[in-house]
């Protein structure tokens, strides 16, 4: 992660799927656009910087689910919980989300 991030144009989110996918090493949790505007909605941080909503994540999950836990938010984002039309009555954490009551 340190040398990654050194290079021109590497941020941690960058740093991170590489290292997941080329090493196999969870370093941290991808912040991109589906994982910030989930970990907002689910209410998991108040940041909108990418390095402080990843320290935020990094605290509420276990280490162990970083890898899964970066996927599962891409995912779900991408499938359910998209910028402009959020399918709060389909999606699966409709009773304990913070924000299903905006868009439901
Ligand atoms: S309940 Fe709605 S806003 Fe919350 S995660 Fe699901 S789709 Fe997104």
């Amino acid at each position: 992660m340190e040398d990654l991030i050194t290079l021109p144009g590497v941020a941690r989110k960058t740093a991170n799927i590489v290292l997941s996918n080329a090493f196999g090493k969870i370093e941290g949790i991808a912040v991109d656009t589906h994982v910030t505007r989930l970990s907002l909605r689910l209410g998991l941080t108040n940041n909108t910087n990418p390095v402080k909503i990843e320290k935020d994540l990094m605290a509420l999950v276990p280490k162990s689910e970083w890898g899964i836990v970066t996927l599962l938010l891409i995912h779900h984002g991408r499938r359910v919980c998209s910028s402009r039309k959020p399918l709060c009555g389909e999606c699966v954490l409709d009773g304990l989300c913070p924000s299903a009551f905006t868009f439901g």
